[in-house]
């Protein structure tokens, strides 16, 4: 593949002014203004490659925060954006309809097994709406009580208020937030191996809730952001019995495990046929293109919302279905469909088995977790973020650890050596953080 470089004269700021506009004026995520070591400036990017101001190349193993699975500018993606932006770029959804939308929603349809589709901007935009849509569905049920929602301890749904209130109340900082967070119903985390224990507990604390509880909501199989957990897909059997006995709507936040990341194309399809009434997608779906997120349900919830007094979901975003996106997502994931993505992640799978597997005797080291194209390395202590970075972009790798956990979501087109680079730079960030003293 032969990537287009930019001239020169395109870029029209020295380094030394962007990364001078960006301390003073910009936030990062979770960052203060200004603070910490200085971000570095990706020029471009292309395959599993970030390539610096500087020039130098590292390899992604974060694929951007899970989303760009087949790697930067891949030719069928930038085809479709292209193609796309010749049509429109933007229309708005009220009123209006477009080719774009409507593929992808026949795509997800079919992928999902389910029936309806509500497109947003973002994956919390899209917990939003799977919430507010559960909760008039409880109004149309004639039991406007139930306004709250029951969900394991240890997940991550977003950053607007109500996946916020759904977080995991420690990692999630709820004293932080007290009096202004929505009062969520926890159940415990979710065991590695299912067992009578949690199962009871899940159960007792639902039938003491039953009269508040609108729905349930879960990431299958993998916690994410919260802990970067892997549990027992048998738990989900657990989840939807529970919901069924107290007619509570089971929600899936499949938004992080998605399109493959897990092995199974979601990661519900691991447990025993468990399937949602809500499920939320985002990150993946665009091949990490552009910012889209969707809401599927079932008919029934649709029809029962139809009859009500508002006749209607209350929600519409701006760029609602925007046909960009939309356009980017159907190449994305028809991409996808027609590759051996399941022979990819098993051999991704395999590649971190073997690169982190061995960390399991290393100093400092409290566990190592694998499943599909996710890797994980959990430390006995938070890890120096910086000092973490800057032994990574030494090894030529991109990584981004947070709290004590060192890990990789590559993208799915990662070569043997790019997985080799990733794994070794992992080891020696370990080697590092859990030798240090403080
Ligand atoms: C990232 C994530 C979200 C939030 O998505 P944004 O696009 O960042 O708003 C929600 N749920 C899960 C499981 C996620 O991983």
């Amino acid at each position: 593949m032969v990537f287009m470089t930019l001239p020169p004269e395109a870029a029209s700021l020295s380094l030394d002014e962007v990364l001078r506009i960006d301390r003073e004026h910009l936030w990062h995520p979770y960052a203060r203004l200004g603070g910490g070591p200085a971000p570095l400036v990706v020029r471009e990017a292309h395959g599993t490659r970030l390539v610096l101001a500087d020039g130098r190349e590292l390899v992604d193993a974060m694929s951007s925060w899970w989303a760009a699975v087949h790697g930067y500018r891949h030719p069928a993606l930038d085809a479709a954006a292209a193609a796309q932006l010749r049509s429109m770029s933007h229309v708005m959804f009220g009123g209006l309809t477009h080719e774009p939308a409507a593929r992808l929603g026949a795509l997800l349809v079919q992928t999902t097994g389910m029936d309806t589709v509500f497109f947003c901007d973002s994956g919390s935009v899209a917990v939003e709406v799977a919430v507010k849509t559960a909760l008039q569905y409880q109004r149309a049920a004639g039991s406007p009580g139930r306004r709250k929602l029951l969900t394991p301890r240890g997940g991550y749904y977003g950053d607007t208020f109500t996946p916020m209130s759904l977080c995991d109340p420690v990692g999630g900082m709820h004293s932080q937030w007290t009096g202004v967070l929505a009062e969520q119903v926890f159940a415990p985390e979710p065991p590695r191996t299912s067992g009578p224990a949690w199962d009871e507990e899940v159960r007792r604390i639902a039938a003491e809730h039953s009269h508040e509880l609108a729905a349930v909501i879960v990431e299958p199989v993998v916690q994410g952001a919260g802990g970067m957990r892997m549990y027992d897909p048998r738990c989900l059997v657990t989840l939807r019995e529970v919901a069924d006995e107290h007619g509570l709507l089971l929600i899936f936040d499949e938004i992080a495990t998605g399109f493959g990341r897990t092995g199974e194309l979601f990661a519900a399809e691991h447990g025993a046929g468990v399937r949602p009434d809500i499920m939320c997608v985002g990150k993946a779906l665009t091949g990490g293109y552009l910012t889209l997120a969707a809401v599927l349900g079932r008919r029934g919830i649709a029809e029962a919302i139809n009859e009500t007094g508002a006749g209607a979901l209350l929600h519409g975003p701006t760029f609602m279905a925007n046909p960009l996106a939309c356009g980017v997502a159907v190449a994305s994931v028809e991409l996808l469909l027609a590759s051996d993505w399941r022979g990819e992640v098993a051999r991704i799978e395999q590649a971190l088995a073997r690169g982190l597997g061995p960390l399991r005797q290393a100093e400092g080291v409290r566990d190592v977790r694998v499943l599909g194209a996710i890797g994980v390395v959990q430390l006995d202590r938070p890890v120096d973020v910086a000092r973490a970075t800057a032994t990574a972009v030494r090894h030529g790798v991109w990584l981004r650890p947070f709290r004590d956990l060192v890990y990789t979501m590559p993208p799915y087109i990662a070569s043997d050596s790019d997985l080799e680079l990733v794994c070794a730079a992992i080891r020696a960030v370990t080697a590092e953080e859990g030798s240090s003293v403080g």
